[in-house]
């Protein structure tokens, strides 16, 4: 499978206090960011290119943008409107982020892409291949109330892919729940992974849809559509 190269342009926004003090990133790690989520993305065909300079938004009540209610959203909207109409990602840099689950690394939303401080180049792959249809996958998810963990059962890669993405990259009998923990599109990864998550595999892959859930594990598990076939190659934010 081979796909065409494309450049996408990426409008970067770094969110300071409104007094223009404590940036939520040294514009100076920009280029090394993208320069690693590109070794990701390129699996795709893409290169993430910046356009012009990094831009400040000065505003103490966009820092630490959240989604857990409406005045928030609302905020993290009037953030995400500093550009817009741009034809390519618009990456919003910020100190933390809250959803619905807790703090994010990350976000895609409509309007553009947010990473926080601990955010990484990993994230903003992970981030725009979101914006280009795909989805999460988790190696492993927890159930609620009692907080148990519960892994994909122990099986070998090859007996549970309908499209052989295998293909020898990964070494024969390695369990499922660890090539999952490699993909891009796993969140977490799981364990002891020798590897970064940093894999886009040709096709969908079986694995949890969700992190945790309060009823019965097995109903989670699906094909995810977390590979080159479910992925297109324009990721806009509006
Ligand atoms: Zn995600």
């Amino acid at each position: 499978m081979s796909c065409p190269a494309v450049n996408v342009p990426v409008t970067v926004w770094i969110v300071r206090k409104t007094d223009q003090t404590e940036p939520a990133r040294d514009a100076a790690e920009i280029p090394g960011l993208l320069a690693d989520a590109n070794k990701i993305l390129w699996q795709n065909g893409l290169t993430l290119v910046q356009s012009g300079t990094v831009h400040y938004a000065d505003n103490d009540a966009w820092l630490n943008p959240s989604n857990t209610t409406p005045a928030a959203v609302y905020e993290f909207d009037a953030l995400m409107d500093s550009s817009s109409g741009t034809g390519g990602v618009e990456l919003y840099f910020v100190q933390t982020i809250t959803g619905e689950k807790g703090g994010l690394k990350g976000v895609k939303r409509i309007k553009g892409i947010a990473i926080a401080q601990d955010g990484d180049a990993s994230t903003i792959a992970h981030e725009v291949l979101h914006a280009c249809g795909l989805d999460d996958i988790y190696p492993q998810i927890t159930i609620f109330p009692q907080g148990t963990k519960v892994s994909i059962p122990d099986v070998c890669a090859p007996e549970m892919l309908p499209s052989d993405w295998c293909g020898g990259y990964h070494e024969p009998g390695l369990m499922q729940k660890f090539v999952v923990a490699r993909l891009i599109m796993s969140p977490g990864g799981y364990g002891n992974v020798p590897l970064p998550r940093a894999v886009i595999p040709s096709g969908k892959v079986w694995g949890y849809r969700d992190a945790s859930t309060t009823g019965d594990p097995s109903s989670e598990l699906e094909l995810r559509n977390v590979g080159l076939s479910g992925c297109h190659q324009n990721p806009v934010s509006e």
